[in-house]
């Protein structure tokens, strides 16, 4: 997640991510479903471990982050084969892949890949500029290429009857936002995509609110049980349907003020008040910036 108005960051992500600003990942784990094991931070990792080989995906913001992930997954499964794959370019979500030992396979979508290749090295510049911290957590990342790519789906048997399916749908919070669903456990990992009571956020020129909402609906066809976020609590399959509802609402309220000729600020200020009592149980401080998504469309 990325927040663009840097004013609002700070309080923004403080609302948000609750405690999961947190830099540094631990080794702790959280049972997610069978085969699903989830260290929670920024961002939330998840460890799908089969029979014969394991699949992390997302990397921590830098290789120290990397190196921690990989031992808990090796401490996990010691003998299996390692695939490493990431939900977006974002580098808490990506930049830290040198942490993680050779021979890993890295493989991701070859839109967010497109994404990677553009705007990789100026996204970690920019994430290192926000604090000594992050700063020296990414020094001399060294972005690499990927293993394989893939155009909509890879589908990954890690053994014993375990299978990843990583899914691009469309763009949503990037345009590249990559999806993993691990079966037989119907848990679905989901990045930015489906959050758990997070006001969506669309970075830069990511997708557009309607694309999201499409995403949404081959999501849903999924059926998952159980959802892992990158920056929000774990829930159930509930969340997809939520995640949809909410962007539909905000997206047809917005265009409606549209339609008046009110502007999008105005509309931003409108519209926090509103979703702010009709989503009492949501953290919103802000809904302005999906709102000028909607009006950008
Ligand atoms: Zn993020
Ligand atoms: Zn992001």
């Amino acid at each position: 997640m990325i927040i663009k108005t840097t004013l609002l960051a700070g309080a923004l992500l403080a609302a948000v991510c609750h405690a999961q600003n947190q830099p540094i990942l631990g080794e702790d784990t959280v049972k997610v479903s069978e085969h699903v094991w989830a260290i929670m931070g920024f961002p939330n990792i998840g460890i799908v471990v089969g029979r014969s080989a394991t699949l992390v995906v997302d990397t921590g913001l830098g290789p120290r982050n990397g190196a921690t992930i990989a031992k808990v997954a090796k401490k996990l499964a010691p003998q299996n084969k390692l695939y490493l794959t990431t939900t977006h370019f974002h580098p808490e979500h990506a930049a830290g892949e040198p942490g993680f030992p050779a021979g890993t396979i890295l493989i991701r979508d070859k839109v967010q890949q497109d994404e990677m290749d553009q705007h990789g090295v100026e996204m970690i510049n920019m994430f290192a500029g926000r604090s000594e911290q992050q700063k020296e957590l990414l020094a001399n990342v060294k972005l690499r290429a990927p293993d394989e790519t893939f155009d909509k789906e890879k589908k990954l048997d890690l053994g014993g009857g375990v299978t990843a399916r990583l899914l691009w749908f469309g763009g949503a919070h990037t345009k590249g936002d990559e999806l993993t669903f691990v079966e037989p456990d119907k848990t679905l990992i989901s990045g930015d995509v489906v959050q758990n009571k997070v006001v969506p956020n669309i970075f830069g020129a990511g997708g557009t609110p309607a694309s999201w909402i499409a995403v949404l609906d081959q999501v849903a066809r999924l059926g998952a049980l159980h959802v892992l976020p990158d920056h929000s609590a774990i829930g159930d399959g509930h969340m997809v349907e939520q995640e949809r509802a909410f962007i539909v609402d905000l997206r047809t309220r917005a265009l409606e003020l549209k339609q008046k000729g009110v502007t999008a600020d105005d509309a931003g200020k409108q519209l926090t008040a509103d979703f702010k009592a009709k989503y009492a149980d949501w953290p919103i401080n802000n809904v302005t910036g999906f709102v000028r998504s909607v009006y950008a469309e």
